[in-house]
């Protein structure tokens, strides 16, 4: 179980740093509807959300990073949530999308010219995202700079804690049945 409001913050405070040092406006939206705790793999989360965030921050010269964390849907214990990292970037060509989220790919452009990163990046964040049930795309805002955005879905209850409680609640049911 974790805490999805603290993963988002806890990735923000590691690239507060060079958002200070490029003076960078930061907003950050979380949705009150989020709850917790809940079920998932934080780690995956939190790889995904570093590399996005890493990324607008990394090719963002001025402007601002704005993230939003909402709530898309709920069913039964699946809760979904969408992500969204708009920046004022440097942004990337129509025509250069469609390998994006391949593996070593990276734009040659004034910023990445010398050697920054890997380029697996968004072929990880792509990957993981889909372990999470979720997709992950860019948005056309009209603004200038990159707007992506990801879904996740996480549990809003741990399933195999419950039928434990379950089995423990009728064991205790027949117990008292013996009793009588
Ligand atoms: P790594 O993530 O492995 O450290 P990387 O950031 O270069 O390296 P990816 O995250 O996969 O690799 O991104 C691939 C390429 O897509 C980048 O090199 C960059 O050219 C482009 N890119 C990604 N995000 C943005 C963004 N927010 N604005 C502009 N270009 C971007
Ligand atoms: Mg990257």
């Amino acid at each position: 179980p974790f805490d999805l409001k603290e993963i988002v913050t806890e990735t923000v405070n590691i690239v507060t740093p060079m958002i200070r040092e490029k003076q960078l406006d930061l907003r950050l939206s979380l949705d009150d509807a989020i709850p917790v705790p809940v079920f998932g793999d934080a780690y995956r989360l939190k790889q995904v959300l570093t590399n996005i965030i890493g990324n607008a921050v990394k090719f963002t010269p001025e402007g601002s990073i704005e993230i939003e964390v909402k709530v898309t849907g709920q069913q039964y214990n699946d809760i979904q949530f969408q992500f969204k990292v708009k920046d004022t970037g440097i942004g990337i060509p129509v025509e250069k999308r469609e390998h994006l989220f391949e593996a070593f790919y990276q734009l040659e452009n004034f910023m990445t010219r010398k050697p920054q990163g890997t380029g697996l990046g968004l072929a990880i964040s792509k990957k993981l995202v889909e372990l999470m049930q979720g997709d992950i795309w860019i948005e056309e805002s009209g603004d200038p700079g990159t707007t992506f955005m990801f879904t996740a879905s996480f549990k809003t209850s741990n399933m195999e804690e419950f039928n434990r409680y379950d089995l423990q609640q009728k064991k205790n049911k027949t117990d008292q049945l013996r009793i009588l």
